[in-house]
């Protein structure tokens, strides 16, 4: 039980203490400090102008349930049109249901528009049926599902008329991709992670992530004051990525050192916003299959169904 006075309004029931900071808030001042810290994030990255049209990327989870939520209070109070969510339907049996469940509800709640897409209906291929159709050794689940993912919220966000797309990575995916764009030496993808990159001659949509200067446990804790519903299980292939791996050892550094994380943070920042300069140099081509904005000759979606489509027929 917390015994020390919220630092910000004296009130003595504090229910946080933020361990890198020293500060112990009450619950009103605790949830002010996350919807002041996303304002603050969006001016200071200049990520949206008035007559943006924002589409946020709703997966069903505590991030961007409630980044849909914080979005939608901050534009109605500076006048904005209200955001609609897309959702991408993977196609993963007793994990995806109930999150598209929580997603619907939460939305006709708010009266909010939701539009789902599906990888099956976009690439003719589910979650579970690429993973049985992959050679295993060549491709992770994670990184089939990321590359249609990105695919997928693209079209989504085309066809609802969206300009800027928002996603509700948080501090810890922001540190955690860099850690694996290092591993795997992708040093063009660390500066497409800047947080200034919110344009990229790649994507038709700006892309923004307003809670990525807050720390992944807070927006749970943000979900919890809220009675915010999310889904809590894991996806069941979520342990084939490093991500897990790397999210579990950063978390027991921080835990002994709290603080480490925002230093990471502004490291991992400053080291994406110089090679920023870098990565948008890389000239884009058009995809010879499917016509898309593309790194190389043929893009990463048609890369990857053409693998999935050879390997189906060797097994026939
Ligand atoms: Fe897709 Fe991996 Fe996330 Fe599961 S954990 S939904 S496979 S990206
Ligand atoms: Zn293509």
């Amino acid at each position: 039980m917390l015994q020390k006075p919220c630092v910000k309004c004296q009130s003595g029931k504090s229910v946080y203490s933020r361990s890198y900071s020293g500060e112990t808030l009450c619950k009103n001042c605790f949830l002010s400090s996350i919807e002041d810290k996303t304002r603050k994030t969006i001016s200071k990255y200049s990520m949206l102008q008035h007559d943006d049209r924002v589409a946020v990327a709703v997966s069903g989870g505590k991030d961007s349930l409630s980044l849909l939520y914080v979005l939608k209070n901050i534009f109605e109070t500076s006048h904005r049109a209200t955001p609609i969510a897309i959702t991408v339907d993977e196609g993963i049996k007793g994990y995806r249901n109930e999150s598209l469940e929580i997603v619907k509800q939460f939305c006709a709640n708010l009266r909010i528009e939701n539009k789902i897409v599906s990888y099956k209906e976009l690439f003719g291929y589910d979650m579970d049926r690429a993973i049985l159709e992959r050679p295993s050794n060549k491709m992770s689940s994670c990184s089939i599902c990321g590359t249609f993912r990105r695919r997928a919220i693209d079209l989504a966000a085309e066809e609802v008329g969206a300009n800027v797309v928002a996603t509700g990575h948080n501090l810890d995916d922001q540190i955690q991709t860099f850690m694996i764009n290092m591993i795997s030496g992708d040093v063009q993808r660390i500066g497409w992670t800047s947080p200034q990159s919110v344009g990229s001659k790649f994507h038709t949509q700006r892309k923004i992530k307003p809670f990525c200067e807050i720390y992944e446990q807070e927006i749970v804790f943000y979900a919890l004051l809220r009675e915010i519903p999310f889904q809590t299980e894991d996806c069941p292939y979520m342990n084939e990525s490093i991500r897990t791996q790397i999210r579990e050892f950063i978390n027991a550094l921080e835990k002994e050192r709290p603080g480490i994380k925002y230093n990471l943070y502004n490291s991992a920042s400053k080291i994406s916003d110089n090679l920023k300069t870098f990565s948008n140099h890389i000239d884009s081509k058009k995809c010879a299959t499917c016509g898309r904005i593309a790194t190389s000759e043929t893009c990463s979606v048609c890369k990857t169904l053409s693998i999935l489509e050879r390997n189906t027929n060797y097994a026939e």
